[in-house]
């Protein structure tokens, strides 16, 4: 019998009844050490007091309107967001789909409004994600995503990731943008190249093309700068956001330039929920810890010394990993055994991960996390390394 839960993800068999910084409890009180927040959407842990108290005070106010009223959280969120990113404008939504969603519409439309409507296609890459919408899978392209939901949502080229020659060459008259993780998450935890994504900023001006980066997973303070194409001194004209945003609350933004946000006027794109007070306020906060001075600095700096750590694991550990890849806290363990297991084992010793593709376990804990967590953290991946070596 179908259970009443539409079984769309193998679930472990466990479930949290409590949170606290970096730390799950289970039912049975057992405590674990959250090194997977959420995939990457908790970003100041569990139940951060400012959060929290943030919350409350908006429960006791007003939760929803619509967008058919003004909702000053939006406007303070989105001029915050316009002040510390590239972007002039902002369109809030709920999730990292929707985010997308917009980020691929407003291409559209922004080459349909300058006289060019048969530019509309967008090149991507192979093994990305970005999220589960008709759009959205046909935007990864990949099989896995698409199979059983043909037909795909016309109007997307794939090319390898990391490979400009090959992005430039699938340019045509009728491609409308570039679109690219500046880390890729689910594909691994791969991050582009500085080059690379400069290159694509030099190309998509070239053939006057839309770059789109999805920063859904590595973005709000993940790689230790508040987006992660900062690093490469690169702004795209339109960006993807969600996950770490509401640091738990579901809310998404699609950052744009003025350039491309004019494309969208009212009546062109909208949303019912996305924006609404409640949301508004809590990922406000998160930005406020976010944003406070020195906290990015000591992100980069917990994550140098996670960083170390981990390449010295894989040293003593070469029957069981064989890689540290990614980017500031967004951290990957290519694996030589099923990542899986390792994954699994790690969960039995008390510490949350996730899988990934191309074998790989993600180490993504709460921006928050401190010294002494990564200790812990260490310890238990030494020991069930050494457990799961001396199985092989
Ligand atoms: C998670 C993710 C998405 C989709 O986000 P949802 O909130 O699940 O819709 C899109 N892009 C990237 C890079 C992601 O990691």
């Amino acid at each position: 019998m179908i259970p009443a839960v539409m079984p769309t993800y193998a679930r472990v068999d466990v479930a949290f009844e409590k949170g606290e910084g970096a730390y799950l409890f289970d039912q049975d009180g057992r405590r674990y050490l959250d090194f997977g927040a959420g995939i990457a959407v908790i970003s100041l842990g569990h139940c951060h007091p400012r959060i929290v108290a943030a919350l409350r005070e908006q429960a006791g106010k007003i939760w929803h309107t619509s967008n058919l009223y003004r909702i000053l959280g939006q406007e303070r969120l989105a001029q915050r967001l316009v002040d510390h990113t590239f972007a002039d404008s902002v369109f809030f939504c709920n999730s990292g789909a929707e985010a997308m969603e917009c980020s691929l519409k407003m291409a559209r439309k922004y080459h349909d409004e300058t006289g060019n409507p048969d530019r509309y296609r967008v090149v991507a890459c192979t093994n990305s994600f970005h999220g589960r919408t008709m759009a959205t899978i046909a935007a990864a392209g990949q099989d896995k995503l698409l199979k059983g939901f043909a037909p795909a949502v016309e109007g997307f080229d794939h090319v390898a990731f990391g490979n400009l020659n090959e992005m430039r060459n699938a340019i045509t008259a009728e491609t409308a943008a570039v679109l690219v993780e500046p880390v890729q998450g689910e594909g691994g935890m791969i991050p582009a190249s500085a080059e690379y994504l400069r290159g694509l900023r030099q190309t998509a001006d070239e053939f006057g093309l839309l770059l789109i980066f999805d920063e859904v997973q590595c973005g709000i303070g993940r790689t230790g700068k508040l987006f992660a194409h900062e690093w490469a001194g690169v702004e795209p004209d339109i960006l993807a956001a969600a996950k770490g945003l509401g640091g738990g609350f579901p809310v998404g933004a699609c950052l744009a330039n003025e350039k491309a946000a004019s494309a969208l006027v009212a009546g062109s794109h909208g949303s019912t929920f996305g924006g609404n007070p409640l949301a508004m306020a809590v990922a406000g906060s998160v930005l406020d810890v976010i944003l406070a001075d020195g906290f990015l600095d000591r992100v980069q700096e917990i994550a140098k010394g996670l960083h170390g750590r981990l390449e010295t694991l894989v040293k003593d550990h070469p029957t069981v990993l064989s890689e540290v890849r990614g980017k500031g806290l967004m951290l990957g363990l290519k694996c030589e055994v099923p990542n899986g297991d390792l994954s699994a084992k790690l969960f039995e010793n008390g510490l949350v991960t996730v899988v990934a593709g191309d074998n790989v376990v993600r180490i993504l804990p709460p921006l928050i996390i401190e010294e002494s967590h990564v200790e812990e953290a260490l310890g238990i991946l030494e020991a069930s390394c050494a457990e799961l070596s001396k199985g092989a």
